[in-house]
């Protein structure tokens, strides 16, 4: 065991909120009895107690049933008087009541008086549906994981011999994917995953190009993933012969190298096409974020999280798109949701998705309310509704525009901020907010990982200093920097929309640099047969 030092900076607590009643301490190894706050939000307040790293302070008296407010949220009700400068640990707190979808505040907030943000802009990939890449890449969609392996092959083949000659266009990916016959297809949610894949294949950074290699045998045909009238066509072909596909079951192909052989060459014009595009000046509202969280730690709601929701502000001020996501993240506050959206048709339309996402849980047995874990609470997260508003502080303050069911695409016309429903899993949330039209995403770490997408930028946000050091060479941005008192939410959130602007522009990110990428997961809530 170490001696515990003295810490090397000054006691700094953070409040998540102005009229919150209690603030969390930042300092490496908590901050001791009888500790003098400097400024900030508790000038003067004396510890009455030792109180640990990521808890809680009482910056008020409050009175025995009074709520203690953290992100302007009860995240419990004090059990006992509590004197300011006391910690206010799991203990001292009556959780509150577990919300059933009935009775819901139904758009009872108010939205932010905000004044529109004007003059910033990225340099894009103008679509001619008026969606904006921010990358400008061939994308090769499948139908059936039968052909993944061939895929692999002609992919590794177009990037040696084709992509130098095409030096505009950013790269290939082979949108392989585990769907196979086993599926049900036309159970109910069978749709989910092909609308999934359909969209995928239009999302923004893929110019509009849609290629397709099939086998020739599978259930979901070529024509099903992309009926007439779902796809753009670039070329002499009519809607009723469908997507460009390279069949692989095709009579004409004589052995493995001729498929191959097909794939590359059929590229050629799709590359030609992409390459002739260039990057041009485009206003911010042309950006689609989505927003993720993975490997989350006792700082995720402190400083990451917090910086992410302030930049989807200045998204949405600017007249951009932010999707937030993690139906079981966000389950426990759903009240916040449903208060937070625009209209009462938004509010049902929550209520709705969490719904059919309890029904999916309760198919499975899965318990949902499944509690916080020792090691939450250990870091200072009293309860699951504390631990859902640490979660859905990334979505900011703007009121909920609309919300997207999953595999669904955004209209042009969805701006603002945009519940889309999705499971929290990384890859199935990445792989449903880039079929929903996403061309950033942006992803906060605490325990890190090295997530990343082949078809989409994702900018990632540490949320301490000790691991944005550790993974210097994959984190993009520090929002330790908030714990360690050299930088505000506030300023963190303009820094990362700065950085969001510029990675849209091309800037590559570190997952980039290192060709790191995770594999696209589907949602397929139908059974498999
Ligand atoms: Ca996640």
């Amino acid at each position: 065991m170490s001696t515990p030092q003295p810490s090397p900076m000054p006691p700094l607590v953070i409040r998540m909120h102005p009229e919150d009643n209690v603030a969390i301490v930042a300092n490496d190894g908590g901050l001791p009895a009888g500790t003098v706050l400097p400024d900030g939000p508790a000038q003067g307040l004396v510890l009455r107690e030792a109180v640990p790293q990521g808890h809680k302070v009482a910056l008020r008296n409050l009175a025995p049933g009074q709520a203690v407010l953290r992100y302007k949220v009860p995240v419990g009700y004090a059990r006992q008087a509590i004197a300011a400068g006391s910690w206010v640990h799991e203990r001292l707190l009556d959780m509150p009541a577990a919300r059933e979808l009935q009775g819901l505040p139904m758009a009872t907030e108010p939205a932010p008086a905000w004044s529109p943000l004007e003059g910033y802009s990225f340099e894009g990939y103008v679509n001619a549906d008026g969606s904006v890449g921010t990358r400008n890449l061939l994308a090769i969609t499948t139908t059936v994981q039968c052909v993944a392996g061939v895929l692999k092959i002609a992919v590794e083949r177009i990037e040696r011999e084709l992509l130098p000659q095409y030096p505009h266009v950013d790269g290939v990916v082979g949108l392989e994917h585990s769907y196979g016959c086993g599926v049900a297809i036309d159970a109910p949610g069978a749709e989910i995953p092909i609308r999934t894949l359909r969209h995928i294949s239009l999302n923004p950074n893929f110019g509009g190009e849609v290629m397709v290699v099939s086998l020739g045998c599978e259930k979901l045909q070529p024509s099903r993933l992309l009926p007439p009238g779902s796809f753009p066509i670039h070329d002499a072909r009519s809607p009723e012969q469908g997507p460009d596909n390279v069949c692989l079951q095709d009579a004409a192909h004589v052995g493995f190298m001729s498929m191959v052989d097909d794939i590359v060459q059929r590229a050629k014009p799709h590359l030609a096409r992409l390459n002739a595009r260039r990057r041009q000046t485009v206003p911010a509202s042309a950006l689609v974020v989505g927003v993720q969280c993975g490997g989350s730690d006792a700082f995720s709601g402190v400083t990451a999280n917090p910086a992410v929701g302030f930049m989807a502000d200045l998204v949405v001020r600017a007249g951009g798109t932010v999707m937030f996501s993690e139906n079981t993240e966000v389950r426990d506050a759903v009240e916040q949701l449903t208060s937070r959206a625009a209209t009462p048709e938004v509010a049902q339309d929550i209520v709705r998705e969490l719904g059919w996402y309890d029904q999916y849980l309760e198919r499975g047995r899965v318990d949902r309310s499944a509690n916080t874990t020792p090691g939450n609470k250990a870091g200072g997260l009293s309860n699951i509704a504390e631990k859902a508003m640490g979660s859905i502080i990334k979505s900011g303050s703007a009121a909920i525009a609309s919300v997207l069911p999953p595999g669904e695409k955004l209209r042009p016309d969805q701006k603002g901020l945009v519940f889309a429903a999705t499971p929290a899993s990384d890859f199935i949330c990445g792989t449903l907010q880039l079929a929903a039209g996403m061309n950033v995403h942006v992803f906060t770490t605490g325990r890190g990982t090295p997530y990343g997408l082949q078809a989409c930028p994702v900018v990632k946000v540490a949320t301490r200093s000790e691991l944005a050091r550790r993974w210097h060479d994959l984190m993009d941005f520090n929002a330790g920097q908030i714990a360690d008192g050299q930088m505000t939410i506030e300023q963190a959130g303009w820094a990362l929309f700065h950085m969001l602007l510029d990675t849209a522009s091309g800037r590559p990110t570190w997952a980039e640099r290192w060709r790191l990428h995770n594999a696209l997961v589907l949602f397929n809530p139908a059974p498999i047969t």
